[in-house]
Formats: structure tokens, C-alpha cells, sequence
């Protein structure tokens, strides 16, 4: 096993962990509660030493069991603060044997308990924050978020060259799943921008990955929702960053007028990041392509938007970093309004393109304030299926059938007052599933959509087999990530 000295938080000697401010010096193998020394009623199993903390007062464990959706609570038996990845190896470990199940935990931006653990460990990444800035790369830690990496390599000029919509999650988590953003029309997800990976395994076993190394653990670990192992280290692509931004809101009568222009201008290439949103209007819908290009300026308009059709356009001009960050002012606002507090039954559709238009035109009356709440959001953007390499971003069936496009249909909703409940939203997150699903569609897994063990099977679909056997190799045991319901 490798000491990380780059992820090493405090170090501290000899340290086991802590109870409301006690030492925690063992598991009660009978009550399989942790225990000081002071409360120990018989003889413990020994925590290993760590340089980190283990967590078991009741404000952690709290925090472990809720995330952004606040819809499932699942109470761990302790939190880990890693202070090494030396930390997760040995708790990972420690937890195999004694059937202890484990989650790591980014920024619990799941909404529906994907990163909880009853009775279990929920090993928190974010002391894992290293950031070290190469020429072509950057090597960071798995709980480093996506905010804190941008803000590192735009001081040298430099960007991931993909980012999603929100850069307050973290890169293990977006990893797991696979990191969507505007940018996938020229670079693909987040996990097609991935180098290699350092990984912590089912079995306890730190173990590096690339397309090179171990390619299993490593195409089973992108998108694999943690199910082979918990990253601790990414090796992440930079690219040269623009130094600003011009955006065109180009607004669309219609679901197929929209889709057609995102499809044309993925055809054409030539703006730099390309989403769409439908947005709720009095007595009906505005359908919106959201249009970037890199430092473009007023002089470049006739050529970008002269030939196109939309029925009206806004054009603003930001820097690269405002651009980037554009969700983050959004976010205090809901915050300061209580909306970012409610519960959010989001469904990430993946829809096939040749069921776009009529899948999406068929949602509308589903689309109401009262379905998809006061702050909710509806994005519609189209992902060319070649871009998508990682096994294991699914596209629902589309790349199998060789559709060129698929399309993210994005319910974010939210719970507010004078909408559905979270039970009600998420009924109807199933009613669109079973319909997409029938026409070639999927999901994208981050929201409240429970599959059942049949469902996951067909979700992933191909690529099931080869996940079936890494997750046998590197979590025999099946300890980890069980909140996301697959094994
Ligand atoms: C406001 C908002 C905006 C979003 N925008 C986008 C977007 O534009 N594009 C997009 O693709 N997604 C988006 N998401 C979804 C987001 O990618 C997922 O929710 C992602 O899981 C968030 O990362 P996290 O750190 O919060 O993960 P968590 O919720 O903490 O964990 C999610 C799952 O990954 C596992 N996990 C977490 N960290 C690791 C790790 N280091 N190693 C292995 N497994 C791990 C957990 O066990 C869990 O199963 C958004 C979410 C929110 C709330």
C-alpha cells in the first residue's frame, strides 16, 4: 500500500478517531456500535491507526444521511475525515471482513441517497483536495471540487475542457457518474477527459488506472457510480481557456425547431458550447439554445448567428470564469430564498433522437410549475453519441442502435409549496423512464429514479457483463456504494 503524503490533511501520530471528542478505540463486534475506551463494555476490535478522523457524534452522522435531495435518509454507523488515502485503505480494510458497507461521499449532490449508507462507513473525499497544476493536465484529489480545480489552472491559463453546469460538485463524484456540460459537442463527458485514476478498492487495495493500466478497473470505475472503488486521484486533461465569452439565448417556437438548430450546429461546429432549456411562460413553453463561443466578439455575429432562424436572440458577453460559474450566484439566491433547502426529484433523462420531438412535445402538459416546482429547471440539449467513449455513460440504447444524437431531457425539479409532493414527482420521473425507455431512451443516474436490479441490468445494457466481473474483482464483497441499489 502507498502513503500519499500529497493528500495527508494533519498528520497526526498514532491517531485512531473520535467520539463527541473522545478517541474511538474499537467496533463492538456484539452491538456493532463504536466505542471509547471509557465505554467499552467488552472486548472491541480495534480501529486501525489513522491520520484522519472517524466521526460517530450525532451532527456527522446527520450530515451523512441527507443530501440534495432530502427525500432518503440513511443514518451511517460513522463518518471517516481521511486524513491520508492510507486512511480509506485501511477503513475500507477494517469494514470488508466485519460486512460493513461503505460509501464515498463528494458533495452529496445525488438526490436520492445514492451516496448513503445505513449501518455503514461514509468516507467523506473532500480533505482528498490536492491540486497540482501541469502543463497539459492537472493531478487532483477526489474530493477536490470542480470550482477549486478551475480557479487553479485559469491562473495558468487553463481549463478542463468540459464542465458541468455547477462547479460546486466534486471530481470523484462527476467521475462516478460522468460530468455533462456544454462543451461534450466537442470533448466529450467529463470521463472521456480523464487520464487515469487512483483508486481505492472494494478490497482495500490503492491501485492506479488508465486506458494503459488495469483498463477494467478503469473503464468500470468512470461512470461506475462507485461500485469498484472509491478515487482518490485524478489525472484530469486541461486545455487552453478563453479569456471571455459570447452567449446567444436563441429562442425557438417549438421542441423540433430546437432540437433541429442544436443538431445543426453540432453538425457545424461552430460554437464552443451548446444547451438548451425549456422554460415555463404564461399559457405555455419558450424553448431556448444557449450559444457560446470563445472569445468572440460583436464583429463575429453575422457570421455565427446570421444564418439561423430563431424567432428572437439576447447576446451578453462574459468572462470565461462568470460563464463557468454562472450557476453560483444562482445558487445564493436559492439559497437566501429556502428553495435550494427543498427537496429536489430530479430525473435525468437520456433521450434517443429519433424520439426526441415527439417524447418531449408529448411531456409539455407534464411540464407545469405544480410538476416541476417554483425553481425548478428543464434542460434539453443534444450529446452526439461518437463524442461518448466511457463504457459506461450510458445513452440509454442509442449508441448501440447508432443514433447520432442523444438529447439530456432534464426534469430538475423541486418540491416548493404549491407543487407536488417529492412521492408525486417521482412517480412521474418512472411514468417518463418506462415511456423513454420503450423508445431507445435512459437515464442519466444522479436523480430520484430507484431502478430494481432488473432495471439496472438493462440500463447498462453491453457494457453489464464487463461490469459484472470488475465489480466480482474489485469489490467481491459487494461493500461498496449501496445506495445506489445496482448489486
Ligand atoms: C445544482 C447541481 C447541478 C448539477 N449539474 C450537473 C451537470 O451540469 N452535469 C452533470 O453531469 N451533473 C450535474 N449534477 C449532478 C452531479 O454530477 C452528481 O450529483 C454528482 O454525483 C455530484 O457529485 P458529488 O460530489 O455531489 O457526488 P455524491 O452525491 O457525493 O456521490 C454520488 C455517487 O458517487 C459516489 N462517489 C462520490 N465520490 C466518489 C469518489 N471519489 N469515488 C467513487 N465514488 C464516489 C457516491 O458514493 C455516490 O454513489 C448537478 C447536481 C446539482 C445538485
Amino acid at each position: 500500500m502507498q502513503e500519499h503524503e500529497s493528500h495527508a490533511i494533519s498528520r497526526r501520530a498514532a491517531v485512531t478517531g473520535l467520539v463527541a471528542g473522545a478517541l474511538v478505540v474499537g467496533l463492538d463486534p456484539v452491538t456493532r456500535t463504536w466505542a471509547t475506551a471509557a465505554h467499552a463494555a467488552g472486548p472491541l476490535d480495534a480501529v486501525p491507526s489513522l491520520d484522519g478522523t472517524l466521526r460517530t457524534d450525532a451532527a456527522s452522522l446527520a450530515a451523512a444521511a441527507d443530501d440534495f435531495g432530502h427525500i432518503v435518509s440513511r443514518t451511517p454507523l460513522a463518518v471517516l475525515e481521511p486524513g491520508s488515502v492510507s486512511d480509506i485503505a485501511k477503513m475500507v480494510k477494517f469494514c470488508r471482513p466485519r460486512g460493513i458497507k461503505v460509501a464515498g461521499r463528494g458533495q452529496g449532490h445525488t438526490t436520492q441517497g445514492q451516496a448513503q449508507v445505513s449501518g455503514g462507513l461514509v468516507i467523506e473525499t473532500g480533505p482528498l483536495n490536492s491540486i497540482q497544476i501541469l502543463s497539459d493536465r492537472a493531478v487532483v484529489g477526489g474530493g477536490t471540487t470542480w470550482s477549486a480545480l478551475l480557479q487553479a489552472s485559469l491562473a495558468q491559463g487553463l481549463t478542463p475542457p468540459t464542465l458541468t453546469d455547477y462547479l460546486g460538485l466534486s471530481v470523484g463524484g462527476t467521475l462516478s457518474n460522468g460530468g455533462l456540460g456544454g462543451q461534450i459537442i466537442h470533448h466529450g463527458a467529463q470521463v472521456d477527459n480523464v487520464l487515469e485514476l487512483e483508486v481505492v478498492t472494494g478490497k482495500g487495495d490503492v491501485l492506479r488506472c488508465s486506458p494503459t493500466l488495469r483498463k477494467d478497473l478503469f473503464d468500470a470505475a468512470r461512470s461506475g457510480l462507485g461500485q469498484v472503488g472509491i478515487i482518490t486521484e485524478a489525472v484530469v486533461k486541461l486545455v487552453p481557456a478563453p479569456a471571455t465569452v459570447r452567449r446567444y439565448n436563441l429562442f425557438y417556437p417549438s421542441v423540433a425547431a430546437l432540437t433541429a438548430a442544436q443538431r445543426a450546429m453540432c453538425e457545424d461546429g461552430r460554437f464552443d458550447y451548446l444547451e438548451g432549456q425549456i422554460g415555463l411562460a404564461e399559457g405555455g413553453h419558450t424553448f431556448l439554445m444557449e450559444a457560446v463561443k470563445y472569445n468572440a466578439t460583436p464583429a463575429d455575429d453575422a457570421a455565427l448567428i446570421g444564418d439561423l432562424t430563431h424567432t428572437s436572440v439576447t447576446i451578453d458577453d462574459l468572462t470565461y470564469w462568470d460563464f463557468a460559474d454562472r450557476i453560483g450566484p444562482i445558487v445564493d439566491i436559492l439559497k437566501a430564498i429556502g428553495e435550494w433547502q427543498r427537496p429536489h426529484p430530479w430525473l435525468d433523462s437520456v433521450v434517443a433522437g429519433s424520439a426526441v420531438n415527439s417524447l418531449v412535445t408529448g411531456a409539455l402538459p407534464d411540464l407545469t410549475p405544480e410538476k416541476i416546482g417554483l425553481s425548478g429547471v428543464i434542460l434539453l440539449y443534444a450529446i452526439p453519441t461518437k463524442k461518448v467513449k466511457a463504457p459506461l455513460l450510458r445513452l440509454g440504447s442509442t449508441r448501440e442502435l447508432n443514433e447520432k444524437y442523444a438529447f439530456l431531457f432534464s426534469l430538475l425539479r423541486t418540491s416548493s409549496p404549491g407543487s407536488l409532493d417529492p412521492a408525486a414527482m417521482i412517480a412521474l420521473n418512472k411514468a417518463f423512464y418506462k415511456k423513454n425507455r420503450l423508445r431507445g431512451g435512459g437515464w442519466y443516474p444522479v436523480g430520484s429514479n430507484p431502478l430494481s436490479k432488473a432495471e439496472w441490468v438493462v440500463h447498462f445494457g453491453t457494457a453489464y457483463p464487463a461490469f459484472l466481473l470488475a465489480k466480482a474483482k474489485y469489490d467481491p464483497s459487494r461493500i461498496l456504494a449501496p445506495g445506489q441499489g445496482i448489486f
